[in-house]
């Protein structure tokens, strides 16, 4: 935590717990990497849609060497990654108190590149397998041309925040016989059948794909055990 990560507006959504960040984390797909790019003359922030993994207390990001994005971060421009749940729209008898629950982390600090042969493989394996769990043990390993083409970068977790709005509907008293309609309308990852590609067509479907999920005991209105995929 830092001044930078001390919430300002509702400190009492602040959540201080480790543990709460790092499940955000590892429940979240997409991170958005912000910097300042452009040149001295023209700076300008940018914000990316990004994949990442969480490993401890540090987070791994990558992708092509060309990258913008990478290339500036690399050489030791400031990021701030957002990664946000959402998990329900607040729906109140005002516009006003309209809401949605959600949890999100805000994390800043300089990430360094991933150099070493065996610690890129391990942090590009833990991409794979925070998209989709267990997968990096059911496919080839990175042929070497493949890890020295991609680039890694890792930022520590030591500057971040989260928040969190977990509560239900907050009307004001004066609304509460308002016949409008309230209450929660809950959010998830939706989920669909697996589309198995030419080559697996038929094939019995993996555990890691069957039951894919994100979220504590989502299956995403899914039956919990669909039938011949085990
Ligand atoms: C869900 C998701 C996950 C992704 N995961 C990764 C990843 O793990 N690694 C990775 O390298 N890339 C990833 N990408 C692609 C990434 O968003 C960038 O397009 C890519 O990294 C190139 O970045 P850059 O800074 O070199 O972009 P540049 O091409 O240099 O950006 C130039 C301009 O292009 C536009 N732009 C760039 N990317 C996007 C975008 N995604 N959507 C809309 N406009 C855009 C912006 O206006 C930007 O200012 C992901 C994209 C999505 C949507």
């Amino acid at each position: 935590m830092s001044d930078r990560t001390e919430l300002q507006r509702k400190p009492a959504r602040a959540v201080m717990d480790r543990d709460a960040i790092h499940a955000v984390l590892d429940e979240g797909l997409v991170a958005h990497v912000g910097l300042i790019a452009g040149d001295d003359d023209t700076p300008h922030p940018v914000v990316i849609p990004m994949l990442y993994a969480r490993d401890g207390n540090v987070m791994y990001l990558h992708g092509a060497p060309a990258s913008r994005l990478l290339r500036m971060a690399k050489k030791g421009a400031e990021v701030c990654v957002t990664v946000t749940l959402l998990d329900a729209l607040v729906l109140a008898r005002s516009g006003l108190n309209h809401s949605m629950n959600y949890r999100s982390v805000v994390a800043m600090g300089t990430a360094t590149e991933v150099s070493e042969h065996d610690e890129k493989v391990a942090a590009l394996n833990r991409l794979v397998d925070h998209t989709i769990p267990g997968r990096s043990a059911q496919i080839r390993a990175a042929h070497d041309v493949e890890v020295k083409g991609t680039t890694v970068l890792v930022l520590p977790l030591d500057e971040c925040s989260m928040k969190a709005r977990t509560v239900g509907v907050l009307d004001d008293p004066d609304d509460l016989d308002d016949p409008a309609w309230a209450g929660l309308i809950p959010l998830g990852v939706a989920v669909g059948e697996p589309l198995p590609d030419d080559g697996s067509t038929g094939a019995t479907v993996p555990g890691h794909v069957a039951f894919w999920s994100r979220g504590p005991g989502q299956l995403n209105g899914r039956p919990a055990e669909p039938e011949g995929t085990t």
